[in-house]
């Protein structure tokens, strides 16, 4: 290879941030399953301590299978650095509490995944943090929510559950116009099937429990640095642009430059919250990681066949997947997803909340539970399991009416997984 030979994304997937085992010689990463390390000295430890040089000290602010993880993900999204953490919602948790000042608020899609919309409405709240939900195909209702107070605008690449497609650059251009960075959560698409700060995005979070790690067995989650924000605004991002007393007066951004957001994530945010990836979990993700672009490619293939099988059954009344041609999502899914539109999308079935419960009780090969991204397919109905709770008004217009399905695709042979929804929606029809 010639040294100014880019490598591609499947190469990077395999081997970005990885070298055999300088000690032992082993091949794939490690699980250094260890919760300190040993300085050389007095003075190397106070270096560490100082931030003056990078190592490691404790697995609460880094471990050597997380940095590994760490340096893949960022590689992947085309991000200046990364850091990895417990869940995604972790990596929400610290994103925001670096940006934001009790007082502060920050504006959201609408259309995100649920555990995200009680994460910003409920648990936020007691910090003094506010959420203004916008819709997010109404651009010009995220122009007119900013105020001086906002700090930050958070949307979804590809939402979930309803599988509709953001407008990345045209948010991107009002969150520029706003001085704030735009937070993408790339978790549905994936860097295989969109690289959001390509189009403008400043910091990528992931639900690494996902697609990523793509097993259904290890939660994790992603904090990227796009390393293009300015964050020098005197007086707008108190954690990046004030002197640290913790740190001996430093100023984070001007010390770390286009990574000082990550610095300050890890630095402040995982130290002081404390919701740390396990080692097992990092290695777990790492390995997931190894097969992304085959397992996405995939995933998407097998979710346009069923989703194409649906849309011409007599037994369902709409199926919501922007992979369709006519999906109201599609343009911008041609845009934003090339390769495919992803794995996870609804469909409503004739008969309503009968008929809904009737096919995910008799699906076979499915399995009925609460998740999306495995090699297995997933199937769930919100009106009676994750929206049972919310009135009916608020069930229609949170996409989760009684006739709502929602899919996540795995790998397995789409021609299997449509003869099992084929029998299931048989059974529904009969009931
Ligand atoms: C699951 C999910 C999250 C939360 O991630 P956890 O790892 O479960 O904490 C955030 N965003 C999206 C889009 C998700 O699907």
């Amino acid at each position: 290879m010639t040294s100014d030979h880019q490598p591609g994304f499947s190469t990077l997937a395999i081997h970005a941030g990885a070298q055999p085992d300088p000690t032992t010689g082993a091949r794939v990463t490690p699980i250094y399953q260890s919760t300190g390390f040993v300085f050389d000295d007095v003075e190397h430890a106070a270096a560490l301590f100082g931030l003056q040089s990078f190592g490691n000290i404790y697995t609460r602010i880094g471990n050597p299978t997380q940095a590994v993880l760490e340096e893949r993900v960022a590689a992947l999204e085309g991000g200046t650095a990364c850091l990895a953490v417990a869940s995604g919602h972790a990596a929400q948790l610290i994103v925001f509490h670096t940006l934001m000042e009790p007082g502060d608020e920050f504006i959201a899609a609408r259309q995100l995944y649920g555990g995200s919309v009680n994460q910003f409405t409920h648990s936020f709240k007691k910090f003094g943090w506010t959420a203004k939900f916008v819709d997010m195909d109404d651009i010009s209702a995220f122009e007119k929510a900013v105020t001086p107070r906002t700090k930050a605008i958070f949307i979804e690449s590809l939402a979930n559950p309803g599988g509709r497609v953001s407008d990345i650059a045209a948010i991107a251009a009002v969150a520029k116009r706003a001085g704030v960075p735009l937070i993408v959560d790339n978790t549905m698409a994936t860097p295989y099937l969109c690289r959001p700060i390509e189009h403008g995005a400043n910091i990528v979070v992931h639900s690494l429990t996902k697609f990523m790690g793509g097993h259904g067995n290890s939660l994790g989650g992603a904090i990227v640095d796009a390393g293009n924000f300015d964050w020098s605004r005197e007086g707008r991002y108190p954690a990046l642009c004030e002197p640290r007393p913790d740190y001996s007066g430093m100023v984070l951004h001007e010390t770390f430059g286009n990574f000082a957001f990550a610095i300050a994530c890890r630095v402040l945010g995982l130290r002081d919250l404390g919701p740390c990836i396990s080692p097992f979990n990092a290695f777990q993700i790492l390995t997931g990681i190894e097969t992304l672009p085959l397992r996405m490619q995939r995933h998407c293939d097998n979710a346009l066949k069923v989703a194409n099988y649906l849309s011409q059954h007599g037994e369902v009344e709409w199926v919501n997947y922007a992979g369709l041609p006519g999906d109201r999502h599609h343009g911008l899914a041609q845009t934003y997803l090339p390769k495919g539109a992803g794995a996870v999308f609804t469909f409503g079935v004739k008969g309503g909340y009968e008929a809904g419960v009737a096919v995910v009780s008799n699906v076979k090969l499915f399995s009925h539970l609460a998740n999306i991204g495995d090699t297995r397919s997933l199937i769930i109905h919100p009106a009676s399991t994750t929206h049972r709770q919310l009135s009916d008004a608020a069930k229609k217009s949170a996409g989760a009416g009684p006739e709502v399905i929602r899919l996540s695709v795995g790998i397995e042979d789409a021609d299997d997984l449509i003869a099992d929804l084929a029998q299931a929606l048989a059974v529904a029809a009969k009931a």
